[in-house]
């Protein structure tokens, strides 16, 4: 049993199958490890009274997060470096906020949508994370770098529902009341457009919620940037979001997420087609500009002027719109920028 994929429910079972005991020692082991952050669960009382039990389950559990192996800060925002077992290595990104931090997630090592823009695609898939590796993240922003995590977004290395059974599995001990206890509406879960997946999502009922990485308002253009778009393409993204509106599983309201490349995505057109896309959706657009990474990329960012005039153009169609400055840019730590530069600064194989 690995304490951090093991959810409470399981563990009372556990705990009545092979100790004859229960939800007592269940909540007393969660608490130790998730709330205390104390690996050695049998320093809490109730394992204190039950020594031979302490000792028993010792033998028979593991807690095996990554270790953090380098953290990088600027700006307050600090970019963490988890290796894992097998030598392998991912990145996850602590972003402050008023009074609390967001804890941006990886949930593969690489990826292979192979989307133009972000380093992470040019990797390739090396291979899924274990739910263990998704939830030590957090758990190594919390108890070994102190940061207040309330809000987590899958959106670090990796396409999140294309190794979507883990991500559920963590969740569900993320949000365990008696453990991490993150509340499900503080969680996103990001997607390129599986659209299958993205109602199996729902259909899991963990009532995250969706964002979709949209970046084009064609489908020409967005099958050139994200080649998902060929298999997934805008109208039937469009038709499942629309289905998926109301579905209990999800929070309301999707977020899509629109990189602004200079000349590629960011002209009257696109703004037009853009409000057409998201009209009869409830929807929050994240407007992003391109953060490019330093000569390794044809695509570049626009200016402000250009961002500021795309943003009133939705606007004045009635969009809810946000302006998202890639907080972390300096750290290559922003949308897209998680992984090949690490391999490269940390000597990563
Ligand atoms: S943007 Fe996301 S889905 Fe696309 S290649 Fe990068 S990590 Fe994968």
């Amino acid at each position: 049993m690995e304490i951090l994929e093991t959810p409470y429910d399981e563990w009372v079972g556990y705990l009545k199958t092979h100790h004859g005991k229960g939800a007592f020692h269940a909540s007393a082991l969660v608490r130790e490890v998730m709330v205390h952050g104390n690996p050695c669960f049998g320093d809490s009382k109730a394992f204190r009274e039950a020594p031979a039990l302490a000792a028993a389950l010792a033998g028979e559990v593991r807690f095996t997060p990554p270790v953090v192996e380098e953290t990088v800060c600027e700006d307050g925002v600090v970019k963490v470096l988890h290796r894992l077992a097998d030598g392998l290595a991912v990145e996850s990104v602590v972003i402050p906020m008023k009074g609390y931090a967001t804890l941006c997630l990886s949930t593969q090592v690489g990826c292979r949508m192979g989307c133009r823009f972000c380093r992470t695609g040019r990797m390739g898939l090396r291979r899924n994370l274990t739910v263990a590796e998704m939830t030590g993240q957090l758990w190594n922003a919390r108890f070994v770098l102190k940061a207040p995590i309330r809000n987590l977004v899958f959106m670090g290395m990796g396409e999140p529902l294309d190794n979507l059974e883990n991500v559920v599995r963590a969740v569900g001990v993320m949000t365990d009341i008696r453990g991490f206890s993150i509340g499900p509406k503080r969680i996103t879960v990001s997607t390129v457009g599986l659209a299958d997946q993205m109602t199996r999502l729902a259909d899991a009922n963990l009532g995250v919620r969706l964002a979709l990485s949209l970046n084009a308002s064609d489908d020409a253009v967005r099958s050139t940037l994200m080649p998902v778009n060929r298999r997934y393409p805008l109208a039937v993204l469009k038709e499942t979001l629309g289905a998926l509106a109301g579905h209990k599983g999800l929070r309301d309201g999707v977020l899509l997420e629109y990189v602004l490349i200079r000349g590629v995505n960011d002209r009257p057109e696109d703004a037009k087609r853009l409000a057409g896309f998201v009209s009869g959706l409830t929807a929050t657009l994240n407007l992003i500009p391109f953060n490019p990474s330093k000569g390794e990329t044809e695509l570049t960012a626009p200016c402000d002027a250009d961002v500021n005039a795309f943003h009133d153009q939705l606007v004045a169609r009635g969009l809810h719109v946000r302006r998202r400055w890639s907080q972390g840019e300096g750290l290559l730590a922003a949308c897209g920028q998680l992984g090949e530069e690490a391999c490269r600064v940390y000597r990563l194989p």
